[in-house]
């Protein structure tokens, strides 16, 4: 395994006292990790070194075309003070799988989750410690190519930065109102909707401000080609429990496919309910409104962990889920995966991972 150097900062940044205020990836900690990729060399030179600007060509490749992909992950202060990961080879192995659609030269799995120990280590003390609290750690790849031409970059930098973020319902699970998106689109299958690149958060701005310019947090994407089947809801994966059955979409491509929402699937398998991994139209859960069947919705994240749904519009029609109150599986999800993630219950799935 490559060595990884490390040059402290000399200048070390007060931390934030008040751990009420934190918010979300507005403070980065002391320290990043960086790591180049030159044609003929690989990727080459892990380095941490202190947070700081990076400087491009302003022909950097990145600028230009988009060829940058990220990935969104979580360290937790565990029970017994140790900073937590949850399945951090999983983020590796989807930012792989993003490298790979936007031809971006793939990362060693294994060494990357290294580096990303190696960072919450070095910047350990900024893992805050209140309740619902993290450290939220943001790895990301773009092409610094000095070339206004399209083509896929030789030259790259991979980074990794790290916020301390606050709780994200810090009055408990607030369920939030979403509407049905009926004029644009997300993704679509054959594009990058699976992968986490910028140009899937570009493509989504206009609809999320245009939702809160409304009054809703987010917006429900349909799929777009019929513009009939759900995907995901803002950025998150959406489920519904419909009856005695939990739906989520099926990822046929255009929809990313969460970490959050895989361990969500395999709780619930877990606890005996029957989980459906399918194509689920809008129409549908209109019915099952009408039917009194819709009891649950909700998203799910690495932000959030668990978004309860209460008020979903689709065109005049407003459906309010469980009285717009935090269903019961909603809740016992939200409990547990977050549990887990601090290190307060068994990890009987042996997702947790101490960074030592
Ligand atoms: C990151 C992301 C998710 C959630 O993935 P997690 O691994 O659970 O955090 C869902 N949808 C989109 C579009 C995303 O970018």
């Amino acid at each position: 395994m490559q060595e990884i150097k490390i040059e402290l900062t000399k200048n070390p940044k007060a931390k934030p006292q008040d751990e009420s205020k934190l918010g979300f990836g507005q403070i980065f900690t002391d320290h990043m990790f960086l790591m180049n990729y030159d044609e003929g060399e690989g990727w080459h030179n892990p380095r941490i070194v202190p947070f700081g600007p990076i400087e491009l060509s302003p022909a950097a490749m990145c600028l230009h075309y988009g060829q940058e992909v990220f990935e969104g992950m979580k360290a937790y202060r565990g029970a017994n003070g140790k900073p937590l990961l949850f399945r951090p080879e999983k983020n590796m192995a989807r930012l792989n799988l993003s490298n790979d659609r936007l031809c971006i030269p793939l990362i060693d799995e294994e060494f990357c989750v290294e580096a990303i120990k190696a960072l919450v280590k070095v910047d350990e003390e900024w893992i805050p410690k209140s309740e619902g609290t993290s450290l939220y750690i943001r790895p990301f790849i773009f092409a610094v190519d000095p070339h206004v031409g399209v083509h896929p970059a030789h030259h790259l930098v991979f980074c990794v930065i790290c916020s301390p973020v606050g709780a994200y319902y810090p009055e408990g699970l607030n369920p939030v109102k979403i509407y049905v998106e009926q004029k644009y689109v997300r993704a679509v299958r054959g594009g990058m909707g699976f992968t986490k690149t910028a140009g899937n958060y570009a493509a989504s701005l206009k609809a999320q401000d245009e939702a809160q310019k409304q009054n809703y947090t987010q917006v429900l994407w349909l799929d777009g080609v019929e513009r009939k089947y759900i995907e995901e809801v803002g950025t998150m994966n959406v489920f519904f429990v419909i009856g005695d059955e939990i739906v989520t979409p099926a990822l046929q491509g255009s929809i990313l496919g969460g970490i959050t929402r895989l361990s969500t699937i395999e709780l619930l398998r877990s606890w005996g309910y029957k989980v459906s991994e399918r194509q689920l139209s809008i129409e549908e859960v209109s019915k099952a409104y009408d039917e009194g069947k819709l009891v649950e919705s909700f998203g799910t994240g690495t932000a959030a962990v668990i978004s309860p749904i209460g008020e979903l519009k689709w065109g005049d029609k407003i459906m309010t889920i469980n009285n717009g109150e935090i269903g019961e599986i909603s809740q016992k999800l939200y409990d547990n995966l977050t549990g887990i993630q601090w290190g307060k219950i068994e990890d009987k799935f042996g997702w947790v991972v101490e960074v030592e």
